[in-house]
Protein backbone atom coordinates (compact mmCIF):
# COMPACT_ATOMS: atom_id res chain seq x y z
CA UNK A 1 0.00 0.00 0.00
CA UNK A 2 1.38 3.41 -1.36
CA UNK A 3 -0.20 6.27 0.93
CA UNK A 4 2.04 10.12 0.27
CA UNK A 5 1.20 12.12 2.92
CA UNK A 6 2.98 15.36 2.32
CA UNK A 7 2.22 16.84 -0.70
CA UNK A 8 1.93 20.97 -2.31
CA UNK A 9 -0.22 22.07 -4.02
CA UNK A 10 -1.13 25.90 -6.02
CA UNK A 11 -2.72 26.51 -2.90
CA UNK A 12 0.83 26.58 -1.42
CA UNK A 13 2.57 30.19 -2.19
CA UNK A 14 5.56 27.92 -3.76
CA UNK A 15 3.66 25.45 -6.12
CA UNK A 16 2.38 26.02 -8.99
CA UNK A 17 0.83 22.19 -9.28
CA UNK A 18 -2.76 21.78 -10.33
CA UNK A 19 -4.58 19.89 -7.83
CA UNK A 20 -6.74 17.83 -9.95
CA UNK A 21 -3.07 16.83 -12.33
CA UNK A 22 -1.83 15.43 -8.74
CA UNK A 23 -5.00 13.43 -8.39
CA UNK A 24 -4.55 11.74 -12.10
CA UNK A 25 -1.16 11.17 -11.56
CA UNK A 26 -1.49 9.86 -8.13
CA UNK A 27 -4.06 7.03 -9.51
CA UNK A 28 -1.64 6.57 -12.59
CA UNK A 29 1.46 5.68 -10.42
CA UNK A 30 -0.98 3.40 -8.21
CA UNK A 31 -0.89 5.45 -5.17
CA UNK A 32 -3.68 4.39 -2.78
CA UNK A 33 -3.99 7.27 -0.66
CA UNK A 34 -2.84 11.01 -0.94
CA UNK A 35 -3.07 13.50 1.76
CA UNK A 36 -2.41 17.53 0.83
CA UNK A 37 -0.57 19.09 3.27
CA UNK A 38 -0.83 22.72 1.81
CA UNK A 39 1.64 25.57 3.31
CA UNK A 40 -0.26 27.48 6.01
CA UNK A 41 2.61 29.75 7.93
CA UNK A 42 1.76 32.80 9.99
CA UNK A 43 4.60 35.17 10.31
CA UNK A 44 3.69 38.33 12.32
CA UNK A 45 6.74 40.89 11.45
CA UNK A 46 6.39 39.89 7.47
CA UNK A 47 3.61 38.47 5.02
CA UNK A 48 2.70 34.76 5.87
CA UNK A 49 2.61 32.07 3.53
CA UNK A 50 -1.37 30.93 4.11
CA UNK A 51 -3.56 28.69 2.14
CA UNK A 52 -7.06 29.57 1.07
CA UNK A 53 -8.41 27.06 3.69
CA UNK A 54 -12.69 27.46 2.35
CA UNK A 55 -11.57 27.23 -0.99
CA UNK A 56 -8.93 24.67 -0.73
CA UNK A 57 -11.45 22.72 1.50
CA UNK A 58 -14.24 23.04 -0.93
CA UNK A 59 -11.93 21.83 -3.55
CA UNK A 60 -10.39 18.99 -2.40
CA UNK A 61 -14.21 17.99 -1.16
CA UNK A 62 -14.94 17.96 -4.38
CA UNK A 63 -12.29 15.63 -5.67
CA UNK A 64 -12.61 13.58 -2.91
CA UNK A 65 -15.94 12.88 -4.30
CA UNK A 66 -15.47 12.85 -7.69
CA UNK A 67 -12.80 10.38 -7.27
CA UNK A 68 -13.93 8.34 -4.65
CA UNK A 69 -13.54 5.02 -6.74
CA UNK A 70 -10.14 5.37 -7.72
CA UNK A 71 -8.11 6.69 -4.85
CA UNK A 72 -8.55 7.80 -1.22
CA UNK A 73 -7.90 12.01 -0.88
CA UNK A 74 -7.01 13.15 2.77
CA UNK A 75 -7.45 16.91 4.01
CA UNK A 76 -4.39 18.00 5.64
CA UNK A 77 -1.85 21.15 5.85
CA UNK A 78 1.35 21.82 7.26
CA UNK A 79 1.54 23.78 9.78
CA UNK A 80 4.53 26.01 10.01
CA UNK A 81 4.20 26.64 13.82
CA UNK A 82 6.06 28.98 15.87
CA UNK A 83 5.71 29.65 19.89
CA UNK A 84 4.05 32.96 18.83
CA UNK A 85 1.70 32.01 16.33
CA UNK A 86 -0.13 28.72 18.05
CA UNK A 87 -2.91 30.77 19.00
CA UNK A 88 -3.62 31.51 15.25
CA UNK A 89 -3.45 27.95 14.02
CA UNK A 90 -5.49 26.90 17.10
CA UNK A 91 -8.23 28.88 15.92
CA UNK A 92 -7.85 27.28 11.83
CA UNK A 93 -8.09 23.54 13.28
CA UNK A 94 -11.03 24.61 15.14
CA UNK A 95 -12.82 25.56 12.03
CA UNK A 96 -12.26 22.34 9.54
CA UNK A 97 -12.33 19.15 9.77
CA UNK A 98 -8.69 18.08 9.56
CA UNK A 99 -7.55 14.40 8.60
CA UNK A 100 -3.93 15.07 9.40
CA UNK A 101 -1.83 17.90 10.50
CA UNK A 102 2.02 18.06 9.73
CA UNK A 103 3.61 20.06 12.39
CA UNK A 104 6.42 22.18 10.95
CA UNK A 105 9.00 24.07 11.84
CA UNK A 106 10.21 26.51 8.82
CA UNK A 107 10.99 29.65 10.92
CA UNK A 108 12.01 31.03 13.92
CA UNK A 109 11.64 34.25 15.57
CA UNK A 110 10.39 34.96 12.12
CA UNK A 111 13.62 34.54 10.66
CA UNK A 112 13.49 32.14 7.21
CA UNK A 113 15.72 28.85 7.70
CA UNK A 114 15.94 28.65 3.76
CA UNK A 115 17.30 32.68 3.43
CA UNK A 116 19.71 31.72 6.16
CA UNK A 117 18.25 34.56 8.38
CA UNK A 118 17.60 32.73 11.23
CA UNK A 119 21.89 31.11 11.09
CA UNK A 120 23.26 34.47 10.57
CA UNK A 121 25.44 35.47 13.51
CA UNK A 122 25.36 32.50 15.34
CA UNK A 123 27.16 29.57 15.77
CA UNK A 124 26.20 26.05 14.12
CA UNK A 125 25.68 24.73 17.27
CA UNK A 126 23.70 27.46 18.35
CA UNK A 127 21.29 27.72 15.84
CA UNK A 128 20.85 24.12 15.75
CA UNK A 129 19.94 24.03 19.30
CA UNK A 130 17.79 26.92 19.16
CA UNK A 131 15.67 25.23 16.17
CA UNK A 132 14.83 22.03 18.40
CA UNK A 133 14.09 24.14 21.19
CA UNK A 134 11.55 26.04 19.19
CA UNK A 135 10.35 22.74 18.23
CA UNK A 136 10.26 21.68 21.61
CA UNK A 137 8.39 25.30 23.07
CA UNK A 138 6.00 24.65 20.25
CA UNK A 139 4.68 20.66 21.26
CA UNK A 140 4.74 21.24 24.98
CA UNK A 141 1.65 23.80 24.15
CA UNK A 142 0.17 22.88 20.89
CA UNK A 143 -0.95 19.02 20.34
CA UNK A 144 -3.66 19.44 17.59
CA UNK A 145 -1.38 17.69 15.20
CA UNK A 146 -0.59 14.21 13.76
CA UNK A 147 3.38 13.82 12.89
CA UNK A 148 5.94 16.36 12.95
CA UNK A 149 7.32 16.82 9.18
CA UNK A 150 10.86 17.23 8.29
CA UNK A 151 12.03 16.99 11.90
CA UNK A 152 15.93 17.93 11.47
CA UNK A 153 14.73 20.34 8.00
CA UNK A 154 17.35 22.62 9.16
CA UNK A 155 20.08 20.41 7.50
CA UNK A 156 19.31 21.34 4.48
CA UNK A 157 19.89 24.81 4.30
CA UNK A 158 23.46 24.44 6.35
CA UNK A 159 25.78 26.62 4.84
CA UNK A 160 28.60 24.86 7.15
CA UNK A 161 27.70 21.61 6.28
CA UNK A 162 25.55 19.03 8.54
CA UNK A 163 26.22 19.06 11.70
CA UNK A 164 26.32 15.45 13.65
CA UNK A 165 23.44 15.11 16.12
CA UNK A 166 25.47 13.78 18.97
CA UNK A 167 26.19 17.52 19.56
CA UNK A 168 22.47 18.12 20.10
CA UNK A 169 21.38 14.88 21.35
CA UNK A 170 20.16 15.91 24.82
CA UNK A 171 17.49 18.07 22.82
CA UNK A 172 16.54 15.97 20.14
CA UNK A 173 15.51 13.43 22.57
CA UNK A 174 13.75 15.94 24.09
CA UNK A 175 11.56 16.67 21.29
CA UNK A 176 11.20 12.81 20.75
CA UNK A 177 9.88 12.14 24.21
CA UNK A 178 7.88 14.79 23.86
CA UNK A 179 5.95 13.37 21.00
CA UNK A 180 6.01 10.23 22.42
CA UNK A 181 4.11 10.90 25.75
CA UNK A 182 1.85 12.68 23.63
CA UNK A 183 1.03 9.82 20.98
CA UNK A 184 2.29 11.75 18.18
CA UNK A 185 4.82 10.83 15.54
CA UNK A 186 7.31 11.41 12.95
CA UNK A 187 7.27 12.28 8.94
CA UNK A 188 10.08 10.63 7.17
CA UNK A 189 10.32 13.31 4.33
CA UNK A 190 11.54 11.46 1.07
CA UNK A 191 12.34 14.87 -0.29
CA UNK A 192 16.09 13.88 0.96
CA UNK A 193 17.31 12.33 -2.01
CA UNK A 194 15.72 15.51 -4.14
CA UNK A 195 17.84 18.00 -2.17
CA UNK A 196 20.77 15.17 -1.86
CA UNK A 197 21.15 15.06 1.40
CA UNK A 198 23.75 11.84 2.90
CA UNK A 199 20.68 10.91 5.13
CA UNK A 200 17.23 10.53 5.55
CA UNK A 201 15.05 13.22 6.56
CA UNK A 202 15.41 13.15 9.76
CA UNK A 203 18.54 11.05 9.78
CA UNK A 204 18.79 7.66 11.04
CA UNK A 205 20.09 8.24 14.03
CA UNK A 206 17.12 10.45 15.13
CA UNK A 207 15.08 7.73 13.53
CA UNK A 208 17.06 4.97 15.68
CA UNK A 209 16.76 6.94 18.87
CA UNK A 210 13.27 7.40 18.29
CA UNK A 211 12.34 3.69 17.76
CA UNK A 212 14.51 3.26 21.61
CA UNK A 213 12.83 5.88 22.87
CA UNK A 214 9.29 3.71 22.17
CA UNK A 215 8.32 5.59 19.25
CA UNK A 216 6.08 3.89 16.76
CA UNK A 217 3.87 6.27 14.73
CA UNK A 218 6.02 7.15 11.14
CA UNK A 219 4.50 8.55 7.69
CA UNK A 220 5.93 8.86 4.87
CA UNK A 221 5.94 11.95 2.68
CA UNK A 222 7.43 13.04 -0.67
CA UNK A 223 6.75 17.15 0.21
CA UNK A 224 6.62 17.35 -3.83
CA UNK A 225 5.57 20.49 -4.99
CA UNK A 226 4.92 18.72 -8.40
CA UNK A 227 3.09 16.24 -9.58
CA UNK A 228 6.48 14.15 -11.21
CA UNK A 229 7.82 13.99 -7.28
CA UNK A 230 4.87 12.49 -5.84
CA UNK A 231 5.38 9.15 -3.79
CA UNK A 232 9.62 9.13 -5.01
CA UNK A 233 12.05 6.79 -2.93
CA UNK A 234 9.24 5.04 -1.24
CA UNK A 235 10.50 1.60 -1.69
CA UNK A 236 13.69 2.44 -1.05
CA UNK A 237 13.01 4.00 2.09
CA UNK A 238 10.91 1.94 3.30
CA UNK A 239 13.35 -0.86 2.94
CA UNK A 240 15.26 0.86 5.36
CA UNK A 241 12.97 1.82 7.78
CA UNK A 242 12.53 -2.25 8.14
CA UNK A 243 15.93 -2.71 9.14
CA UNK A 244 16.18 -0.35 11.12
CA UNK A 245 13.87 -2.06 13.13
CA UNK A 246 10.71 -0.53 12.32
CA UNK A 247 7.11 -2.44 11.00
CA UNK A 248 4.47 -0.32 10.45
CA UNK A 249 3.51 3.57 8.87
CA UNK A 250 0.19 5.23 9.44
CA UNK A 251 -2.50 6.94 7.63
CA UNK A 252 -4.78 9.26 9.00
CA UNK A 253 -8.78 9.80 9.03
CA UNK A 254 -10.56 12.57 11.06
CA UNK A 255 -7.01 12.82 12.69
CA UNK A 256 -7.16 8.82 14.75
CA UNK A 257 -3.83 7.36 13.10
CA UNK A 258 -4.12 3.51 11.29
CA UNK A 259 -1.56 1.19 11.04
CA UNK A 260 -0.30 -0.79 8.03
CA UNK A 261 3.00 -2.89 7.60
CA UNK A 262 5.46 -1.65 6.57
CA UNK A 263 6.46 -3.74 3.38
CA UNK A 264 8.62 -3.14 -0.09
CA UNK A 265 7.04 -3.83 -3.67
CA UNK A 266 8.94 -7.15 -3.85
CA UNK A 267 7.60 -8.39 -0.54
CA UNK A 268 3.53 -7.10 -0.86
CA UNK A 269 4.05 -9.15 -4.53
CA UNK A 270 5.55 -11.84 -3.62
CA UNK A 271 3.00 -11.98 -0.66
CA UNK A 272 -0.18 -10.85 -3.07
CA UNK A 273 1.11 -14.09 -5.55
CA UNK A 274 1.11 -16.59 -2.70
CA UNK A 275 -2.21 -15.66 -2.32
CA UNK A 276 -3.13 -16.60 -5.72
CA UNK A 277 -1.55 -20.09 -5.41
CA UNK A 278 -3.81 -20.75 -1.86
CA UNK A 279 -6.83 -19.73 -3.61
ZN1 LIG B 1 7.98 21.97 5.20
ZN1 LIG C 1 6.00 20.68 2.67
Amino acid sequence: MIADYHTHTSFSDDSKQDMEESILEAIRLGIDELCFTEHHDYLVKKASHLTDLPLYYQTLSNFKEKYKHRIRLKFGAEFGMQKHTINEYRADFACYPFDFILLSSHQVDDQEFWLNEYQEGKTQVEYNQGYYQAILDVITEYKDYSVLGHLDVIKRYDRQGILDDLKVEEIIKKVLKQVIADNRGLEVNTSSYRYNLPDLTPSRQILKWYLELGGKILTLGSDSHKKADLAEHFDKVTGILLDLGFESFCTYDHMVPTFHRLMTKEKESGLKSLEIVLE
